[in-house]
């Protein structure tokens, strides 16, 4: 039986993973079959991690948070969680390919999953003109006219770097301000290829076989009318990842993992989360990593104090400290 079973492979549960296997507690990452990386390896440039000044390209960071991990000792196993039995002392979980591993403690560092806009065409036409990937897809539309849906730092990062293959982009906003960070709102402003359509809420995308168009209801007067193009970008935020654990953890209401104060204890003992499936707010890469942190710091104490490791980096105290400040 392992010590330490991490799902999830972005910033938070490789960060979890070097920390456990600097902690010699030998993690098993459950990395995923097809998103092993999580969100950042369908990012171009990110400028926002500390210590690439000249920014990284997401794929390549996760890639190095891997070697990281792997270099102090864990296994990362390109599987799919199939079933979790987590209630008791021993945690059992299922992989796609049949395997049961079993371990004191699970570090839950799921993510979150594309939103969906829940609309006529956009279930039919994906894949076939609807993305919610600009990096994945954005070759497929050299000199075609395109639409990026949402208002966030995702949206303009898409139609920014979407500019490098379409002849135009299409913003729509279902408001008249943005909710993305100034610097990202100033790049795309300034792209010529960029039009915004503001207070315009997508309500179905057209065409037979491919994308064809699509119909934007304004929402100040109710109008609608369509407009041709070739491609729709969703990028309208994320939910987070739980669907394994709905009627296992407790839940918040904005329907991320409920964790206890600033640690990563959930509502089952043995049992911490960390990452996009407990933040509802901040969701970079750079908090994520953090919490992966806190994720593995609490899963050594946790293991110490069942007398299964040595005695944890941190003190105990400083944790419950911690959480009490938060409480208050
Ligand atoms: P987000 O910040 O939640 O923004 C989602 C956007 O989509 C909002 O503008 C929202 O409109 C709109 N929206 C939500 N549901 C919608 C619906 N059903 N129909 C139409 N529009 C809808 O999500 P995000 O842009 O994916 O960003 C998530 C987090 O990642 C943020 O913290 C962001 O800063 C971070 N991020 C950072 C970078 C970077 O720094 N390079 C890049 C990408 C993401 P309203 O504004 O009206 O709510």
């Amino acid at each position: 039986m392992r010590h330490v079973i991490i799902i999830g492979s972005g910033p938070a549960g490789y960060t979890a993973a070097i920390y456990a296997a600097r902690a010699n507690l030998e993690p098993l990452v459950i990395a995923s079959s097809v998103e092993a990386g999580g969100e950042l390896m369908n990012t171009t440039d990110v400028e926002n991690f500390p210590g690439f000044p000249e920014g990284i390209q997401g794929p390549d960071l996760m890639t190095k948070m891997q070697e990281q991990a792997e270099r102090f000792g864990a296994e990362v196993l390109y599987d799919d969680v199939v079933d979790l039995d987590i209630s008791g002392p021993v945690k059992r979980v299922t992989l796609g390919s049949g395997t049961v591993h079993e371990a004191t403690t699970l570090i839950y560092a799921t993510g979150s999953a594309h939103r969906k806009i829940g609309i006529e065409g956009e279930e039919r036409l994906s894949g076939r003109g609807v993305s919610y990937c600009a990096t994945c897809d954005g070759f497929f539309f050299r000199e075609r006219t395109i639409a990026v849906v949402g208002g966030g730092d995702s949206a303009m990062e898409e139609a920014t770097f979407l500019t490098k293959f379409a002849s135009k982009v299409y913003v729509i906003h279902r408001r008249d301000e943005l909710r993305a960070s100034k610097i990202m709102q100033e790049r795309a402003f300034a792209n010529p290829k960029i039009e915004f359509i503001w207070n315009s809420a997508v309500v179905d995308i057209v065409g037979e076989d491919v994308v064809s168009g699509l119909v934007v209801r304004s929402t100040v007067d109710g109008s609608e009318r369509e407009i041709a193009l070739d491609g729709v970008f969703v990028a309208i935020g994320n939910d987070p990842r739980t669907h394994l654990v709905h009627d296992k953890l407790e839940l918040t209401s904005a329907g991320t993992i409920w964790v206890d104060g600033r640690s990563s204890r959930t509502s089952l003992p043995g049992v911490f989360a960390a990452g996009d499936v407990i933040d509802p707010t901040y969701r970079q890469a750079v908090t994520a990593a953090g919490t992966g942190t806190v994720a593995a710091l609490d899963v050594e104490h946790f293991l110490a104090a069942v007398g299964e490791a040595g005695a944890p980096d941190v003190d105990a105290d400083q944790i419950e400290g911690l959480a009490e400040v938060d409480a208050a």
